[in-house]
């Protein structure tokens, strides 16, 4: 597990990529991303680092989900109830 939080710490400070991106870079499971993600927020906070979150945005009215904490993505809009919605990126800095 070490070295996959390892790699994905590498990606995220040279990229800004979403849960999929991620999943079919490190071969693993778009679930697992989540808890690794969890997992690297909580150690680089310690180190200084920071992981920025770009929200989930709704591709037919544009609105953003700014207040959604969890990693994953949301099912629909809740002003519009589409269901294209682009999901969170991810980048350290
Ligand atoms: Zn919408």
């Amino acid at each position: 597990m070490g070295t996959i939080r390892q790699d994905l710490l590498k990606l995220l400070k040279e990229e800004t990529l979403d849960a999929k991106d991620i999943s079919q870079l490190l071969s693993i499971r778009e679930k697992e991303v989540y808890g690794h993600l969890g997992h690297i927020a909580r150690s680089i906070a310690a180190e200084g680092g920071r992981l920025i979150i770009n929200p989930c945005k709704c591709l037919a009215c544009g609105y953003l989900f700014k207040e959604r904490k969890r990693f994953s993505r949301p099912g629909k809009c809740p002003k519009c109830r589409e269901t294209r919605i682009r999901p969170p990126t991810y980048h350290i800095r």
